[in-house]
């Protein structure tokens, strides 16, 4: 039997998808293909939540945000990255490789971001751009983005406001206009239930109208090539991966984007029920702990990564934490193509590993949590 991968990516691919990737590649010249991909973008844009055109680049997450801060920003800019673990980080160093003034807010890791202490930041400078993570993997923490994107558009108008939301796209709300964002950027492999390769981008029009005027290198990553191609793409584009892509949002809406999110709600806290009763606590703040991934504190001397060894020996994939959080945490996704066989397969295998570790729990309690709760 293959892994069962419980990872914030990739994420397990429906079959109907599979299937997608196994015909023969469609000429990206024809009328064909831009039938797929205006399809495909009717349907991202309800997930985004805009009546902006949604960009298809071949990449995974962190070129698109990269993209971003290049089709965005200069030198003459600052911005501001808001971050609450790694992925926030990432940001910055980002936007500090292209040599753009760059400061940072740091929040405790575990913590959503503060929106008064937000403010409070970008009183200080005059700021172009601020960077922010809607669901943080590293720490398994959903941040409150209209919240903060309120607070941000009381303090300026034309501020651009950045959201990665690479792993909650698709697995939890986002309502790019109402919300009045400017870039929000996300990838195939996570919620959107398609293997690693695609990343999309949305812009909005006050963001469009920086980019005219923004001198910044770039070619292949042009987001003003990308939007006058449509809809078609200025390159060659993955086309099986955007077939199989078009197949997977057919299943979201299939199912109902107001159910899917629903149905991760409800996966999100049968999984913490689960691991609470193996004797393990939730690293996250109860208020903030994210939907679509479930971030695990270990005990002091309990060795994390040959937990994740084995783990993966009964066949499931878990991941451990970065960074600081490396040893102290592990971290169980479920996003995107998630289900109790899943989860019920998962929670045995961690079980059993930590039979095998010797640790001491109530035998078939996190089974049962997944059983009662699903
Ligand atoms: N942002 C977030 C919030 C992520 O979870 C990830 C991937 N784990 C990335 C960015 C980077 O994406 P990629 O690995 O696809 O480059």
């Amino acid at each position: 039997m293959q892994n069962l991968l419980l990872t914030p990516g990739p994420t397990m691919v429906p079959e109907e998808v599979l299937k997608e990737l196994s015909v023969q590649p469609i000429h990206h010249r024809t009328k064909q293909f831009e039938n797929i991909l205006v399809s495909m973008d009717d349907k991202l844009k309800k997930i985004f939540g805009t009546h902006n055109m949604i960009m298809a680049f071949p990449s995974s997450g962190t070129g698109m945000m990269e993209a971003a801060v290049a089709n965005l920003f200069n030198q003459n800019d600052k911005v501001l990255a808001v971050s609450i673990g790694v992925f926030g980080d990432r940001f910055k160093e980002i936007a500090e490789n292209y040599k753009i003034p760059t400061d940072i807010i740091r929040f405790k890791w575990g913590r959503q971001a503060d929106p008064i202490a937000v403010i409070e930041e970008l009183k200080k400078k005059k700021y172009a751009g601020v960077l922010i993570t809607h669901n943080e993997t590293s720490t398994g923490v959903l941040n409150d983005i209209e919240k903060l994107a309120k607070a941000i558009r009381e303090c300026s108008r034309d501020i651009l406001i950045v959201v990665d939301a690479v792993s909650s796209l698709g697995g939890v709300e986002m309502q790019m206009d109402e919300w009045d964002l400017d870039v929000v950027i996300t990838a195939s492999q996570k919620a959107l239930m398609t293997p690693p390769g695609l990343a999309f981008a949305s812009v909005s029009g006050r963001a469009w109208e920086k980019i005219k005027n923004n001198d910044n290198i770039r070619y292949y990553w042009s987001f003003e090539k990308a939007r006058d191609s449509f809809p078609q793409t200025p390159y060659t584009p993955p086309v099986s991966l955007i077939m199989a892509q078009n197949k997977a949002l057919d299943i979201i809406m299939r199912e109902g984007l107001e159910n899917v999110y629903i149905k991760h709600k409800k996966i999100k806290s049968a999984v913490k029920k689960a691991v609470e009763n193996l004797g393990f606590e939730i690293f996250a703040d109860d208020a903030c702990a994210s939907d679509l991934i479930t971030a695990v504190k270990v005990p002091d001397g309990f060795d994390t990564a040959q937990f994740i060894k084995n783990v993966e020996k009964f066949g499931v994939i878990l991941s451990g934490g970065q960074k600081v959080l490396k040893g102290k945490i592990f971290r169980i996704s479920h996003m995107g193509y998630i289900n109790k066989d899943f989860l019920l397969r998962g929670m045995d295998a961690i079980e059993q590993a930590l039979i095998v570790m010797g640790y001491a729990f109530e035998k078939g309690a996190g089974i049962k949590a997944i059983q009662d709760n699903l």
